[in-house]
Order: C-alpha cells, then sequence, then structure tokens
C-alpha cells in the first residue's frame, strides 16, 4: 500500500537533490515529482554549512567533470542569483604563493584554468597583490577575476520556490528508512509514509552510500565525514581582508587549505581545515556516532588512506586543537592577522567518497542501476555546478521522458 505514486522520487534536499528536482520539473513539466529530505527545511547539511564561494574551476583536471561543470556553472549560479534577486558578488579571487616551492604549482594552476577556459588570469608580484589585497602578503599571487560569493541556503530556498511553482513537492521531516525495487515500480518507505515511484534519484549528501545499499546496489566507494572549522575575524578587523585570499592548495589533498573568505552578509571568515570527523553529521569535535564511526573503521579503505594521508591528517588535526597553529597557517597570506582577532565560527561536514584502495574519489561520481541514479561524489565545487550537474545529467538519464 502507498499514499502516491510519483513518476520520480528524489531523495535529499541539499543544492544537488534541489537542483536536479528543478531541471526536472522545468523539462518534464507533466512528471509528478516528489523530493524527500530528512530534515524539516532544506539545505540543513552541506549546502547550508559552506564558504559560500561560487568557484571559477580552476582547480579541477581539465576534462573532468569538475572542471566541466563548474566552469559553466558558475556562470550559470551568477546568472539564476542575478535573475532571483539573491546576494551574489563576483568579487574575485588571489591565490597566493608564500614558498619558493609552491610558485611552479601556481603557474601550473594557471595553465589549468586557462585549459579550463577562464579568462582574465593574471599572475602578479607582492605589489601588485598588495593594490588588490592591501594586508597580503606572498612572493607571487594568481589573480581569479570569475571567482565570487553567494549564499547557498538562500539558493536551496529559491530552487524548492521554484520547483514548488513548476508542480513538484518537496517533503521535509521524511526521512527514508527503505527502499523496495519491484519489476514496475519502486516503493520508498519514509516516516511520512510510502511513496511508489517510477525512477529514483539519490541525493543524500552524507548518506548517499547507505541509501545506494538500501536501493540493493553495492556502492564502489564508502563516505568519509571531513569537519571544515572556521573562524571569524571580529568585525573590527574584516578590513583586513577585501574579498577571497586563498593558499597554493596541496595537489596530492582534495581540499583547499584555510582561506579567507568575505561572506556576501560581509562577514569574514577563516577555514575551513579538513579534519576527519567520527559522525556523518558531527559537526563539533565531541560528536561521536558508533555506527558511522565503526564503519569507518572496518572499511578496508580507510587505512589505506590513514597510511597515504596521515603526516597531513596530523597537521590537519594540530590545527583543529591549536589555534596558534591555525593562525600561523593564517599569516602565512595575512601576516597581520593575529590570534586575538579570531573568534570560533561555524562549521560543516563534507561528503568524501573512498575507494576500497584508500584513494580519495576526486570527480564527480553518478552511478546509474537500472532506475534509480545515485549520486556518489558531489564534493567542493557542487554547490557551485549544481545548475550545470543537474542539466549535465538530466540530459543523459534515459529513464526521464513523459
Ligand atoms: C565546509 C564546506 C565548505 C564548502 N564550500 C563550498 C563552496 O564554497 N563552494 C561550493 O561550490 N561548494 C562548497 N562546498 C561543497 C558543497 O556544499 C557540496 O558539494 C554540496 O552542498 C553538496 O550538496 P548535496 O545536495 O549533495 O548535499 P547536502 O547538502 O548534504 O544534502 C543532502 C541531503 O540529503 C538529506 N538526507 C540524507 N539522508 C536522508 C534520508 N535517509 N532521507 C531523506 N533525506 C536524507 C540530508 O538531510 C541533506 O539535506 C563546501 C562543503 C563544505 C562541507
Amino acid at each position: 500500500m502507498t499514499d502516491s505514486r510519483y513518476n520520480v522520487i528524489i531523495i535529499g534536499g541539499g543544492v544537488v537533490g534541489l537542483a536536479f528536482a528543478l531541471e526536472i520539473t522545468r523539462r518534464f513539466p507533466r512528471l509528478r515529482l516528489l523530493l524527500l529530505e530528512k530534515e524539516d527545511g532544506v539545505a540543513r547539511h552541506q549546502s547550508g554549512h559552506n564558504s559560500g564561494v561560487i568557484h571559477s574551476g580552476i582547480y579541477y583536471k581539465p576534462g573532468s567533470l569538475k572542471a566541466r561543470l563548474c566552469v559553466s556553472g558558475a556562470a550559470a549560479m551568477v546568472e539564476f542569483c542575478r535573475e532571483h534577486g539573491i546576494p551574489h558578488s563576483v568579487c574575485g579571487k588571489v591565490i597566493v604563493a608564500t614558498h619558493p616551492e609552491e610558485l611552479p604549482r601556481l603557474e601550473d594552476l594557471s595553465r589549468r584554468g586557462e585549459a579550463n577556459g577562464l579568462v582574465g588570469l593574471r599572475l602578479v608580484g607582492p605589489e601588485e597583490l598588495r593594490e588588490i589585497e592591501p594586508h597580503a602578503s606572498g612572493l607571487q599571487a594568481l589573480v581569479v577575476p570569475s571567482a565570487g560569493t553567494t549564499d547557498y541556503a538562500l539558493v536551496c530556498e529559491k530552487y524548492a520556490e521554484l520547483i514548488a511553482a513548476h508542480g513538484g513537492t518537496v517533503l521535509t521531516s521524511a526521512a527514508v528508512t527503505g527502499i523496495r525495487r519491484d519489476p514496475n515500480e519502486i516503493i520508498v518507505e519514509t516516516a511520512r509514509g510510502a511513496f511508489s515511484t517510477a525512477s529514483l534519484i539519490n541525493c543524500a549528501g552524507l548518506f548517499s552510500d547507505r541509501i545506494s545499499r538500501m536501493a540493493g546496489d553495492k556502492p564502489s566507494a564508502m563516505i568519509v565525514p571531513f569537519r571544515g572549522e572556521y573562524y571569524d575575524l571580529i568585525p573590527e578587523r574584516a578590513s583586513l581582508v577585501r574579498a577571497l585570499i586563498y593558499p597554493v592548495p596541496d595537489p596530492r589533498f582534495p581540499f583547499l587549505g584555510v582561506h579567507f573568505t568575505r561572506r556576501i552578509t560581509g562577514k569574514v571568515d577563516a577555514g575551513p581545515n579538513a579534519v576527519l570527523a567520527f559522525a556523518r553529521e558531527g559537526y563539533r569535535l565531541t560528536d561521536v556516532n558508533l555506527r558511522d564511526f565503526t564503519a569507518a573503521l572496518v572499511f578496508p579503505g580507510f587505512w589505506r588512506m590513514a597510511f597515504r594521508h596521515w603526516r597531513n591528517a596530523c597537521a590537519e588535526w594540530y590545527r583543529s586543537l591549536s589555534k596558534p597553529a591555525f593562525v600561523r597557517a593564517l599569516q602565512r597570506m595575512l601576516p597581520e592577522v593575529r590570534e586575538s582577532d579570531l573568534i570560533p565560527g561555524g562549521s560543516g561536514v563534507r561528503a568524501q567518497a573512498l575507494k576500497p584502495d584508500g584513494a580519495l574519489v576526486d570527480d564527480f561520481q553518478f552511478v546509474p542501476s537500472g532506475k534509480v541514479l545515485h549520486v556518489l561524489n558531489v564534493p567542493s565545487p557542487a554547490a557551485t555546478a549544481s545548475l550545470t550537474i543537474a542539466k549535465a545529467i538530466v540530459d543523459t538519464a534515459a529513464f526521464l521522458s513523459e
């Protein structure tokens, strides 16, 4: 027995699930679409706990999904914000090399950005860097004009409003607890009843691997939660940062290193770091979920990753536990910043897919299984790229037709 029948059900009311729902309701107005979210509102996890940066696409391997979808996605996000009156700013950013060994990596980034189709990239020396960011210091900096900021929680609310306007339904407080696949339909059990659907899209973020198993599939990777912790610059010192100041990232690691972000509200924060969380929704150091933690410990890839990245992991933990160490990392780019300028800010938890061989999945990953599509790895820049991710995947999803 089910309460209702749908053509498409989407699990997850984050920016990716909502973007899929928006794309489908716009393109196929006759399809009955239901989006299920376990929290009592949208954007309660990654999509509402991020840096709010509209990434340019400079970091990603040319030809990768991230590179293709981020560059076009950034333009689409700016256009969406403009069209719907969502606060945003194309403020540009600087990536600052502070050690001689970072200089070739900065040049590589510049070449990568050009290969990805970015325009206006410029390598500048310390004087010109100071004209752009008067308090920043470095040997050389790469200026990326197309980077910007917005508020992805507001973007999600607008997506949800438009989905409803196009005839779709967003149902909150509806945690999915079971999935049954029959020959002609898929039954999705939730805290608010059971629903039947012809096709299902799993956009459950930190739980996407568990939903995949619930649907009877065997995900090739496991989601590992990495908490990102922020400090806020006190308002009196927010003038130290005009826009976005980033370090040169470590190419062996998928995270960008602690940086400064002037949010669209004017608040400036520093972070996020990347420490392993002991719970998938572990926003605080003390949040521990035994199921999540033991599942990670028994996954062979976890120990291989630990062996491969232990140095980096220790450095991240040290910076998490020691404010002076966190501040020292920031002072490389902004020497005037002091411990007393920073107060603890928020945090977010990234869903990062990990393979059994210990490698972190680098690119976006979408895994079709009959009439089910699992969105298994959509870390940053997926908020930026959400509109183009949805468009590109719906373009190829043969099972979605009227
Ligand atoms: C600290 C941090 C900083 C970041 N900075 C940026 C940035 O500046 N720019 C950028 O582009 N990207 C950034 N990202 C990445 C970006 O936020 C994510 O890629 C994006 O939000 C992923 O969206 P999502 O919809 O897949 O996941 P989520 O937003 O996590 O949504 C998944 C949803 O599924 C729901 N769900 C889970 N299980 C169930 C269930 N059983 N039943 C029903 N619902 C369920 C959850 O409640 C959740 O709402 C950052 C991420 C973090 C954590």
